[in-house]
């Protein structure tokens, strides 16, 4: 076997890194970390050193690592038929069938899905299709798209620009100008500490108002949201929010987009984000949680009305003229029906809300007090903390100090993966879905 530092040196010479700080790579100040294996909660790296991942690598190996039941498949499939494209009408056996799970599993209201291979290129067709959808309605004028501060939804040129994180957008000339964003529902950080939650959400509701008319409503296509804002600090939406944010949507004819790449499949503990918080989205974006991430594969549910149009439309304007290669690939198809099964089978999704509740209710018994703890949050399989710098009149850190990026070294040098999230001063944490509670009690004593 190679050596390891034959391997790191191999690695910093010819690999680049996303989301990595390239210098400090190349320079050996950040350590080349190689990981050789996993079972259940926990991954190995090739020392041997065993880690228990609670952020289910990225919020994706819901039904934990190992699972010989998708490898069978995975491997079954690629003897069988490893690759064949689904277009002109093609499918194959795995992706016609993993089609009708994802559609049974869907909102009543949902109509068919779209196969792409991530998150990003999902979203990146959902821009599209209701671009399209406006050009068949012959209303080529309303293509804006409406995005919130602090939602992720990739980085490709349309997703980078929906993505409301600065670093996303800084020096690569983003966003571009047909998206732009609105407030973030993050109640924790708003202004008005006097403010209940549920004017919050009537503020955020007003805001969204006003840009629509500051903008025109014609000009405006769509509005896209993870039920659950996700890298932007794992934050629930407020009380009432998503039912006063639609109430807005709906007065303009604008379409909602769900971004349920992190919340699809299980995660808050329901099926869908979208249904736990009564959300009617239009479309619905699907990536990690499809296939637990053992292959890539996402998808765009579009709902029966978005449907219609797009369907009577192709008669006048011919073949959807949108594709990827890899649309479909039989082998993400093929690991997506066997993990869906292994939710149904295995009741995973139950153990989300029992086990997700306990590992909240212990961070706010053993941290709730601790001087530096602003905030302890989350829903389903998603917990966050938030550090502050005083409690009182929450001053909060100065996103330099890196405090999340410490605190998550610090606890992966004592073997639990905790994610510091982009902002700077919250760890995530969001493990696959077979979390036991004596696993939780190892996060939860890890990070005390
Ligand atoms: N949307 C959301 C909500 C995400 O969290 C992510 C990735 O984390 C994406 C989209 C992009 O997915 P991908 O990284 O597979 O392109």
């Amino acid at each position: 076997m190679l050596h390891n530092d034959q391997m790191s040196q191999w690695d910093r010479e010819n690999f680049f890194h996303p989301s990595t700080h390239l210098a400090k790579h190349a320079r050996g100040e950040t350590p080349s970390r190689v990981i050789s294996g996993a079972q259940g909660v926990y991954i190995e790296d090739r020392d041997g050193k065993k880690l228990l991942d609670a952020f289910a690598g990225l919020y994706c190996v819901n039904v934990g690592y190992g699972r010989t039941e998708i490898a069978e498949a995975i491997s079954a499939q690629a003897h069988e038929l490893a690759y064949y494209h689904s277009y002109v009408g093609h499918g194959t056996e795995a992706s016609i069938t993993l089609a009708k799970m994802v559609m049974d599993r869907a909102p009543a209201h949902m109509s068919k899905v779209y196969f792409g291979l991530g998150g990003s290129d999902a979203n990146e067709t959902n821009v599209k299709l209701v671009w399209y959808y406006n050009n068949i309605l012959g209303r080529p004028q309303k293509k804006k798209i409406i995005s919130r501060w602090r939602g992720y939804h990739g980085s490709g040129l349309v997703t980078g620009s929906l993505t409301g994180l600065e670093l996303f957008h800084k020096k690569f000339d983003l966003p571009l100008d047909q998206v732009i964003h609105t407030e973030a529902p993050y109640y924790f950080r708003r202004d008005d500490l006097d403010m209940s939650e549920a004017d919050f959400t009537d503020h955020c509701a007003q805001k969204l108002e006003e840009l629509i008319q500051k903008e025109g409503p014609d000009t405006i296509a769509a509005f896209i949201g993870e039920p659950v804002l996700g890298t932007g600090g794992i934050v629930p939406p407020p009380e009432g929010y998503w039912a006063a944010i639609q109430a807005v949507l709906k007065k303009h004819d604008i379409l909602l987009i769900a971004d349920e790449v992190v919340t699809g499949f299980g995660r808050t503990g329901s099926m869908m984000g979208s249904s736990h918080y009564g959300m009617e989205p239009d479309i619905i974006t699907i990536a990690k949680g499809l296939t637990s991430a053992y292959a890539p594969l996402s998808g765009s549910i579009v709902s029966a009305k978005v449907w219609k149009v797009l369907e009577d439309g192709t008669d006048e304007f011919g073949p959807i003229g949108h594709g990827w290669t890899y649309s479909a690939h039989p082998i993400g198809a093929a690991a997506g029906v066997a993990n869906l099964k292994l939710l149904d089978d295995l009741n995973l999704i139950e153990n989300n809300t029992v086990t997700g509740d306990y590992l909240r209710a212990g961070f706010r018994e053993r941290l709730a007090d601790h001087p530096n703890v602003g905030d302890i949050r989350g829903v389903g399989m998603l917990a966050a903390i938030e550090f502050v710098e005083e409690k009182d009149g929450r001053k909060f850190f100065d996103a330099s100090a890196g405090v999340g990026a410490k605190i998550s070294a610090a606890m992966a040098a004592k073997g639990v993966i905790a994610r510091a999230m982009p902002q700077g001063d919250i760890l995530g944490f969001a493990p696959p879905f077979c979390l036991t509670k004596d696993e939780a009690d190892i996060i939860i004593t890890t990070t005390e």
